[in-house]
């Protein structure tokens, strides 16, 4: 089984400066991690991701959005929304991490890599159809999905968001698509205030598991757990994607939940197993949230040996 770790040197062009969470040091955090590991360094397929085209990106944004961004970017930066700047390399990283999950969506379905982990930043999951959010530009994980079945003719795609925030932007990208299914477990109440279990979208295809910070690590994987299995019961995904938010770990600054590594190994390992059953294994994870960096590149490890 090939894993592929698919990543770019453009995510570190994405500079908002080190007072921000969402800070080029946390990516540096991932291959010092996997330094640390170097038999899983070598078993992992490394591969550098393509940029996302205008069009690819259109596929969940506004063509004026897009070119905004780019533009803005290009001139040299600026803030986009109270939350998210962007600066000279910001399109360049975008449309990296965009092209870094089309990517692996490729890969998974021409057999190169049947699962992979894109280490990309910015993360994408707040990002709205015209709007910037929660230090998201463009929503990587909805375009993928929308783009396996427009590009490899998957049926149904399952989304899984375990960042300890409310993945509002796929659930707004993808909650008309009654094919894709969205399972999000997020701190509740909490940023971006969205996401509660009534929301279920137009077609009832959303799976919202709000949950209160502090409770002992076990229940949040019961109750994602449980989620998947009701977001699954009679319905069998061709492929699954995980928007990889490792803020959900006891201790990061922006959350309040209490996941460890072995957490993040075996809800990996619960995902990869089912996937195994659905779909061949085809699994493509993203990375979202995490703003230890030391942590994020230690759980980053963790998560790709257990999609090995
Ligand atoms: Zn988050």
């Amino acid at each position: 089984m090939t894993v592929a770790l698919i990543a770019h040197p453009d995510s570190g062009r994405h500079d908002t400066g080190w007072d921000h969470p969402e800070h080029v040091g946390r990516i540096r955090a991932i291959p010092r991690a996997l330094r640390e590991d170097l038999e899983l360094f070598q078993l992992l397929l490394h591969h550098q991701a393509r940029h996302a085209t205008h069009d690819e990106l259109a596929i969940s944004h506004d063509r004026d959005y897009i070119a905004a961004v780019q533009e803005m970017s290009l001139a040299g930066g600026g803030r986009l929304d109270p939350d998210t700047v962007t600066s000279e390399g910001s399109w360049d990283a975008a449309r990296a991490g965009a092209g870094a999950v089309l990517d692996g969506i490729d890969m998974a379905f021409d057999g190169r890599a049947r699962r992979s982990f894109c280490a990309v930043r910015p993360p994408g999951h707040h990002a709205l159809r015209a709007r910037s959010m929660g230090f998201c530009l463009f929503g990587n994980v909805a375009i993928g999905a929308h783009y396996a079945r427009a590009v490899h003719g998957a049926g149904r795609v399952l989304i899984v968001d375990w960042d300890v925030h409310h993945g509002n932007g796929t659930q707004a990208l993808v909650e008309q698509e009654p094919d894709i299914h969205f399972v999000s477990m997020h701190q509740w109440p909490w940023y971006p205030g969205t996401g509660a279990a009534e929301d279920r979208g137009p077609h009832r295809n959303v799976f919202n598991v709000p949950m209160p910070a502090g409770q002992p690590r076990a229940v949040y994987v019961d109750a994602l757990t449980l989620a998947i299995d009701r977001a699954t019961s009679g319905w069998t995904p061709d492929l699954v994607l995980i928007s990889a938010g490792f803020d959900s770990l006891r201790g990061d600054p922006l959350g309040g939940f209490t996941l460890e590594l072995e957490d993040v190994d075996a809800l990996t390992r619960q995902i990869v197993s089912r996937a195994a059953g659905w779909c061949g294994g085809r699994v493509v994870s993203a990375l979202e949230g995490g703003y230890a960096p030391d942590r994020l590149g230690t759980a980053c490890v963790a998560h790709l040996r257990a999609l090995l």
